[in-house]
């Protein structure tokens, strides 16, 4: 039996995306090629990569607004600098929620200069800050929407006149937003979209082309527009997954209709750790993440029997980020409600036990 599986990225895909990307690795199309030896040129997959980028103006509900999808490599960590070297010209506003904001600071600085509006370190990131000031003199504004490492996740996004740039790796497709607030989206695929290889970007053109410095090829965003993504040959694997993930969303209802299922998910999970004496959670409630629940036992002589029930339970997963420990729940599209009932039961069966 397949296992609840909890990881935080790369993460579950739904099984029958798993099914139809098996089948394209040996027949592709029934063409008696395989999806991954074809050329990326060829119609076959020129045809993939186009649905794909429909798949995500659809979803998002970006159509005809001047917004470019660009499916990328190096991850959501090569758009830390990516976005700072086409974007930065002078002076860049961050907001700092965790590990991945500060390493998106990190890049950006090598460019520019980098004000840090706010930032939940002091708290080790267990809540997302409000009430801060943006200043009006920047090129952009960068925040993270959910953040996968410490369980919290912005509800609502600041107005600024500048560019809004957000690293969506771990939330998007996953909630309704008003997505043309943003100017710039990234997304590393393998959190809620498709296997690793490959990072969505959706931009709005007219934001770029306003830097003074030269951006090498590889690294401009204006190449992969003009190029379609195919200015060097493109992680197909990845990107055809991908498409069929984003081709299951839509099936379902889209992001209207996942949202209401990942909402049943966390509120089962939260209602559990709120009530069982054995659990706390680690997020701000007002801030806690659809996504990744953050939670610890009180009492961390259960560690072993509790680990020992979950991993017994068929669950997969769990395990807290190397860098806060705990435990931390991923529930991402892909997950159903019955393997966060299978975890809400191991739970109770801890408390039933001691
Ligand atoms: C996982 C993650 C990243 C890093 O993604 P890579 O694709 O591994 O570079 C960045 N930001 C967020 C919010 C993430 O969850």
């Amino acid at each position: 039996m397949k296992k609840h599986n909890f990881s935080a990225g790369p993460c579950i895909l739904p099984q029958e995306v798993l099914q139809k990307a098996s089948e394209a690795i040996i027949n592709f199309n029934d063409d008696n090629l395989s999806l991954i030896e074809i050329s990326h040129r060829s119609k076959p997959f020129v045809t993939v990569i186009e649905k794909a980028r429909r798949l995500v103006l659809e979803l998002l509900s970006l159509e005809n607004k001047g917004y470019k999808v660009l499916f990328l490599q190096g991850g959501a960590s090569a758009q830390f600098l990516m976005t700072a070297y086409n974007l930065l010209n002078k002076k860049a506003a961050y907001l700092n929620t965790g590990t991945w904001s500060s390493k998106a600071i990190k890049e950006a600085k090598l460019f520019g200069e980098v004000v840090e509006v706010a930032s939940s370190s002091n708290n080790n990131f267990n809540y997302i800050p409000k009430n801060y000031t943006i200043p009006t003199d920047i090129d952009y504004f960068h925040c993270t929407s959910n953040n996968t490492i410490y369980g919290t996740q912005m509800k609502s996004f600041p107005k600024t006149t500048a560019p809004l740039v957000c690293d969506m790796s771990s939330d998007i497709f996953s909630r309704q937003l008003d997505f043309s607030k943003f100017d710039l989206i990234y997304a590393g695929a393998q959190k809620n979209m498709g296997p690793a290889g490959t990072t969505l970007v959706v931009v709005k053109e007219t934001i770029l082309g306003k830097v003074t410095r030269k951006i090498p090829s590889m690294l401009n965003y204006q190449t992969f527009i003009d190029k379609e993504s195919m200015f060097n040959t493109p992680p197909v694997f990845a990107i055809y997954t991908s498409m069929l993930t984003l081709e299951w969303l839509k099936n379902l209802g889209g992001i209207e209709f996942i949202e209401k299922v990942n909402k049943q998910k966390s509120a089962l999970l939260y209602a559990e750790i709120d009530r069982n004496p054995l659990f706390k959670g680690t997020a701000t409630k007002e801030d806690r993440s659809h996504m990744n629940a953050t939670f610890e036992l009180t009492n961390q002589a259960l560690k072993q029997q509790f680990d020992t029930l979950w991993k017994q339970a068929n669950i997969n997963g769990l395990e807290g980020h190397r860098s806060v420990g705990g435990y931390r729940a991923s529930m991402y599209n892909a997950l159903p409600l019955y393997s966060v009932q299978a975890l809400v039961d191991v739970m109770q069966e801890l408390e039933r036990i001691n």
